[in-house]
């Protein structure tokens, strides 16, 4: 499986709705500094789930809203779609495209929907547990991460191979029955 779109509408330097297309294979993304780069990484992470407004380097939630610039208005709300290819079935679904897609109000308030049927936050870090993809995936991996991964406990350093080894959802089923 593969991400193969990303549409961002609103989504921090993202002012007008914009189509990524990803083609399967190795993907660079250049511009001049300040262009928005590293905002598509952060969208990605922001449809996974994040809830780190310091992890999108921003000090609240509401900084991944467009914001006006002189000639443009600030936006009420964001929205970004991450669509992935599922023709391997890598994912147990019956669908071979998978849309993920996260919107937020100024509010603070956010909607999540899979493949247009809305959903809670845990749906999606169900779809995706134990597939490398998720925020927590390690196929994002920000800057200072594997210093942290290097100089972590061993408990902390244990839970990155075991959802590099798909039995976190163990963890996580286990973790869930003790609190109920
Ligand atoms: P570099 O090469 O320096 O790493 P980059 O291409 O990764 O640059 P980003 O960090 O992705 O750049 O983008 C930073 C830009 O995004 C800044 O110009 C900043 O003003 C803009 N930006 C961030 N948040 C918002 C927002 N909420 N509204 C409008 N613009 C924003
Ligand atoms: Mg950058």
């Amino acid at each position: 499986m593969f991400l193969k779109r990303i549409e961002l509408n609103g989504f921090k330097s993202f002012c007008n709705k914009k189509e990524i297309i990803i083609n399967k294979g190795i993907t660079g993304v250049v511009g001049p500094n300040g262009s928005g780069k590293s905002n598509i990484a952060d969208a990605m992470r922001w449809v996974l789930g994040e809830q780190s407004s310091k992890n999108l380097r921003g000090t609240s939630m509401q900084d991944v809203i467009f914001n006006g610039t002189q000639t443009r208005s600030k936006k009420g709300y964001c929205e970004v779609a991450l669509i992935f290819d599922n023709s391997d079935m890598r994912i147990k679904s019956e669908y071979t495209e998978i849309a993920v897609r996260r919107k937020m109000y100024r509010s603070g308030e956010s909607e999540y929907s899979i493949n247009n049927t809305n959903c809670r936050l845990k749906d999606i870090l169900d779809l995706f547990r134990d597939t490398g993809i998720g925020k927590e995936g390690y196929s994002i991996i920000g800057q200072g991460k594997i210093d942290e991964i290097l100089t972590s406990k061993a408990t902390d350093r244990r839970k990155v191979f075991e959802e590099a080894a798909g039995i976190m959802k163990y963890r996580v089923r286990k973790e869930e029955a003790e609190r109920n």
